[in-house]
């Protein structure tokens, strides 16, 4: 049919329409009014914006809001008033929208009226580009609650729903899951995910607890983007969100919203002057495959995240049960450990720790290293999991801290000087009844002086058992045992626990260092460590460090002591006694470390 013909017929048939149908047209000219009246004389603005950013329609109460008259503001570009990291956020807002159709983009901005006054807007934003009655974003927006009456609007707030971020709070969230695996009961799967904001903890203490709670909002409307009748989004604890998703039995239906979530955290967050780069971790549990009830899923699901945590941040895992599922380099570590012991396919290497002004070597961090003989070398970070599942990581432990001390007597034998050494110690060690015991034990037999040895434990072994661990780390320490936490900054807990442990080292995790300075997050939470490290006069050693331009703003931060591929990677003990008879260790500024 041609076009003229389909336009004759359209006109044909809306004459008839009005012929015999005149109530309906009125009906509508009725709606339209309606909509014109709430639209002029509401407290909310509705705005239309083109692609490009300009203001496409802006409705009358923007007069009252911000003193401008819609005349003054169509045409322009919708962001033009905002200061620059709130026209940062409102960009931000507009891709969103554009990369999530028919989402709702929540966002709270700061804008200044005519007269002058800084107020804040609650904002929702909706692409409806391909809608042909509006070919543009939508954004609807109001003086925030949170500038007007915070109080009042909480005291509103209905109990399920938690105050901060207006989701459900976890005590509804247990009675929702139960309730969808109920209706799932047969039929249908779902998976529970639990999102775990990295670092957030940090963040609170160093930005402060009002930037924490802005940060969680923003975080909060981002995740709602994912919301729909088959994803629910719920605040499962501080930092923690919990999402339910109905959309298969396998862990491949839930690769798509991985990523999703994950995608959410790309774009930095703007926090006042702060841009912050956020990274999470998530751990999901199946159901009906990993659990058959609630309180199972929601323990696999966070088993899993803990996982997910020790592999690094920005993590996703999905629980196993069983071996099973495990792959077959797995099962092979986990039968020849024992045998490996016996075989002497152990090593220790040692990485020294050095004075960043004078490059002098203060220690050295003894490192596992396991030569398979069909695998090859394989990295601890690796088999260490493994064994502290098994707990064979006890065996191993009280194996090396022999090791250690043989190289020590050796360097003594060769006349070098005598060095500190660091060992690592993981929770699973701690929790040994007679573990402070079994360490004098084996010191006393080598003959080694207990000021010669560090011990560094992360986060989690201080949270784990903290009766326990207060009372060990107190017997270490009093025999002349150093006590270091390492990772420092990777882990759940808050800085509070500097105050409750005695602790004399903090190592800061490479991951803040690999990151400085082009990651602004990462900067600010190392110089704020080491300025608090040296408030507290606990030492602090700076990990990972790998490029001259780390070192300098180490340096250039006050930063003391440090260790990394820069200076040497961990190396065989005989190699070592080359470094400890210069006793310096110089930085290898060469085309790696560079990275050219
Ligand atoms: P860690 O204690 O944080 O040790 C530092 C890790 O960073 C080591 O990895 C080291 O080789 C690596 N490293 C040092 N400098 C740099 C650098 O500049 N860049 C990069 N990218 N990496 C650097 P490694 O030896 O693979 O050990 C991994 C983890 O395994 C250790 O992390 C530690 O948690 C654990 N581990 C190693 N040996 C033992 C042990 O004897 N007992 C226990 N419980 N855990 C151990
Ligand atoms: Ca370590
Ligand atoms: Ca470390």
């Amino acid at each position: 049919m041609r076009k003229s013909s389909i336009l004759a017929r359209n006109k044909t048939i809306a004459k008839n329409e009005k012929k015999h149908n005149p109530g309906e047209s009125y009906a509508l000219k009725n709606l339209q009014r309606r909509f014109q009246v709430l639209v002029q004389d509401s407290h909310d603005v509705f705005e239309i914006i083109n692609s490009d950013g300009t203001i496409q329609y802006i409705s009358p109460a923007v007069e009252k809001i911000l003193g401008y008259k819609p005349e003054e503001r169509i045409g322009k570009p919708a962001y033009e008033l905002l200061e620059p990291t709130e026209k940062y956020k409102f960009k931000q807002m507009l891709s969103l929208a554009f990369n999530h159709p028919d989402q709702v983009v929540q966002e709270e901005i700061k804008i200044k009226t005519k007269a002058g006054q800084e107020i804040i807007l609650s904002c929702d934003m909706r692409n409806k580009l391909s809608e042909p009655s509006i070919q543009g974003v939508i954004l609807n927006w109001r003086v925030s609650s949170s500038d007007r009456n915070r109080e009042d609007s909480q005291a509103k707030a209905p109990a399920t729903l938690d105050e901060l971020t207006r989701l459900p709070a976890r005590g509804a969230f247990e009675s929702l899951l139960s309730q969808h695996m109920a209706e799932a009961r047969g039929e249908e799967a779902l998976a529970l995910i639990i999102v775990d904001i990295d670092r957030f903890k940090y963040i609170n203490s160093y930005l402060g607890y009002e930037h924490g709670d802005q940060l969680l909002r923003q975080i909060s409307r981002r995740l709602r983007l994912l919301c729909t009748d088959q994803v629910l989004l719920c605040r499962f604890s501080g930092d923690q969100y919990a999402i339910v998703a109905a959309r298969g039995e396998g862990q491949d239906d839930y690769l798509p919203l991985v990523e999703e979530v994950l995608r959410l955290f790309d774009a930095p967050f703007i926090v006042d002057e702060h841009k912050l780069d956020i990274s999470v971790s998530l751990g999901i549990s199946l159901y009906p495959h990993d659990a058959q009830d609630s309180e199972t899923l929601v323990k696999s699901a966070y088993a899993a995240l803990l996982r997910g945590k020790a592999a690094g941040k920005k993590h996703y895992q999905f629980y196993s049960a069983d071996v099973e599922h495990k792959n077959y380099r797995e099962f092979l570590l986990r039968r020849d450990m024992q045998k490996a012991l016996k075989e002497g396919q152990f090593a220790v290497h040692y990485q020294p720790i050095v004075n960043l002004y004078t490059n002098e070597v203060l220690a050295v961090e003894a490192l596992l290293r396991w030569k398979h003989p069909l695998c090859g070398m394989i990295s601890p970070a690796e088999f260490i999991p493994i064994m502290e599942e098994t707990g064979f990581i006890v065996d191993m432990g009280k194996w090396l801290l022999e090791e250690v001390c043989r190289s020590h007597k050796q360097w003594q034998k060769e006349g070098l000087p005598p060095l500190k050494v660091s060992i690592n110690c993981s929770s699973v060690q701690f929790a040994e009844e007679c573990f402070v015991e079994s360490i004098q034990a084996i010191l006393d037999k080598m003959q080694l002086d207990p000021r010669y040895l560090i011990i560094e434990i992360t986060e989690s072994v201080l949270i784990d058992n903290a009766k326990k661990v207060i009372a060990d780390l107190q017997k270490l320490q009093e025999i002349g045992i150093l006590v270091a936490v390492d990772d420092f900054g990777t882990g759940f807990s808050s800085l509070s626990y500097l105050l409750t442990f005695n602790i004399d080292i903090i190592k800061i995790d490479s991951s803040f260092i690999q990151n400085i300075p082009t990651n602004k997050t990462s900067t600010i939470i190392t110089h704020s460590v080491i300025n608090l490290a040296r408030e507290l006069n606990i030492k602090l050693v700076a990990e990972g460090i790998e490029s001259p331009e780390q070192l300098s703003h180490l340096k250039r931060f006050n930063c003391h002591t440090g260790q990394g591929y820069l200076y040497s990677k961990p190396i065989p003990q005989h190699q070592l006694a080359e470094i400890i008879a210069n006793k310096k260790c110089e930085p290898q500024i060469n085309a790696e470390a560079l990275g050219i």
